[in-house]
């Protein structure tokens, strides 16, 4: 089982933001903003490449709902998922990372990174 279902099922702990039936927020352990949160479907799901469009429906307004929650909705926010080996995907269970809380710089694909590629 990945660690994120063992999340899902009370295995392992972690820093719930809001759960339904289907999907679980998180705060990530090594946050990269001041506001870093993961958001999952509960049933596994590989990675962006394999969910079914009904899914990410219900995901869509879960993660609108999560964004208003914690307050910044109005401020803005980038989300984020690593899609397989070259997207730089770690966990093996589709993830999006919501973050926000500050103005968050954007380094990577800028044209001095494309030049390195
Ligand atoms: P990715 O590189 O897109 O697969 O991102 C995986 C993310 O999961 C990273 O930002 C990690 O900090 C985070 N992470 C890994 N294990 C845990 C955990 N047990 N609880 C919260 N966040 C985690």
């Amino acid at each position: 089982m990945c660690i994120f279902c063992k999340i899902v099922n009370n295995e392992i702990p972690s820093n719930k933001v809001l759960e339904n039936d289907d999907f679980l927020a998180f705060h990530d352990m090594y946050p990269k903003a001041p506001m870093h949160i993961l958001i999952i479907p509960k049933n596994h799901v590989d990675c962006f490449h394999d969910v079914q469009p009904e899914t990410m429906a219900g995901m869509t307004s879960f993660i609108q709902e999560v964004a208003t929650l914690v307050g910044i909705d109005k401020s803005g926010y980038r989300l984020i998922t690593n899609n397989g080996e070259d997207g730089g995907q770690e966990v093996k269970h589709l993830h999006f990372h919501l973050l926000g809380g500050a103005k968050l710089p954007f380094k990577h694909l800028t044209d001095e990174t494309q030049k390195n590629l």
